[in-house]
């Protein structure tokens, strides 16, 4: 919580607070959006290089307020973060995100993992493998179509406490991603110590990733570091063909962005299940 401190919340003030509800208001609308059902989820699919078919998705939670307002989790999980209202949120997205993917499996689509964002504030408490535990439980999704993000800075608030928590979740079967990977200054010896399947990277390098030198060198490392360490990568953020291209002849594994598919419903995304291109 810490560490998540005063950018956010000057960006909650900035964003939100314009709107003419000030902070009180905006906790309270919070606090009654997860009570009146007002979350839903959207799945990004994930697309594996070599095969061009969707091999995963990403849910991301939307807040549609009762005046049919749309609002942007950038906007308010600062904000849910610092007043302790995530834990809960995140329990309903994660799951949500499971009953779905299980709903899709049992009507007949491939099976592919569902990933779920997990907030540093969930990370750091105690009851997360509890919690992840019953999700599954309930849902009876089986654990490998579950994957969880963890953002590096995340992790690396509390190294030791991240690589046992993250042992526990391997031992449940559930995969882990890295998110916006690069951008939390994680050492190697580290990352070499966490039990994780995926690094994200963050798609501040993917912009201008075919112009851009520096970009691209980082991408490449990563994608060789990745691969030395037996783990899957993603680019996150790839919206043209030129940035697809580029990835794909760099041996990267997974591709996530506009360019393949934007957030869409459940629905939506069952229908991608099969080859796109
Ligand atoms: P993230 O986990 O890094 O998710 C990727 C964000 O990039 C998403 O924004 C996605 O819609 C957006 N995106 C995907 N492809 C592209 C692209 O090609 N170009 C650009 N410019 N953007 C792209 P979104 O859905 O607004 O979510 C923002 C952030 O909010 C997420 O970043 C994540 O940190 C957080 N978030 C979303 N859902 C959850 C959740 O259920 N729990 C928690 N704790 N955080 C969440
Ligand atoms: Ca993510
Ligand atoms: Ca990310
Ligand atoms: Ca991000």
């Amino acid at each position: 919580a810490k560490a998540l401190g005063r950018n956010n919340y000057r960006h909650f003030t900035v964003n939100l607070s314009n709107d003419g509800y000030d902070r009180l208001e905006w906790i309270t609308r919070l606090r009654n959006a997860l009570a009146n059902g007002e979350f839903m989820l959207h799945y990004q699919p994930k697309i594996e290089v070599l095969s061009g078919r969707v091999t995963g998705a990403e849910a991301l939670l939307r807040w549609r307020t009762a005046d049919g307002q749309m609002i942007s989790p950038a906007e308010f999980i600062p904000l849910a973060e610092e007043i302790g209202l995530i834990v809960p949120i995140g329990e309903w997205v994660l799951n949500e995100a499971c009953r779905t993917n299980r709903a899709w499996q049992a009507a007949g689509y491939r099976p592919i993992p569902v990933s779920v964002n997990i907030s540093a504030i969930q990370l750091e408490r105690d009851d997360l493998v509890h919690k992840v535990t019953q999700a599954l439980n309930e849902t009876g999704l089986t654990a490998r179509f579950l994957e969880l993000e963890i953002t590096e800075s995340a992790l690396m608030s509390d190294v030791n406490q991240s690589i046992a928590t993250l042992n526990r979740l391997r031992e449940l079967g559930v995969q882990i991603a890295i998110d916006d990977f690069g951008t939390g200054y994680s050492s190697l010896g580290h990352l070499k110590r966490f039990a994780v399947n995926t690094l994200k990277i963050d798609q501040s390098f993917i912009r201008n990733i075919t112009t851009d030198r520096g970009n691209a060198g980082i991408v490449q490392a990563v994608i060789s570091l990745a691969h030395t360490l037996g783990l899957t990568v993603v680019a996150e953020g790839v919206e043209t063909p030129d940035e697809y291209r580029h990835l794909s002849a760099r041996g990267c594994d997974l591709i996530q962005g506009y360019y393949t598919g934007r957030p869409v419903t459940a629905d939506q995304l069952v229908t991608q299940l099969r080859p796109v291109r």
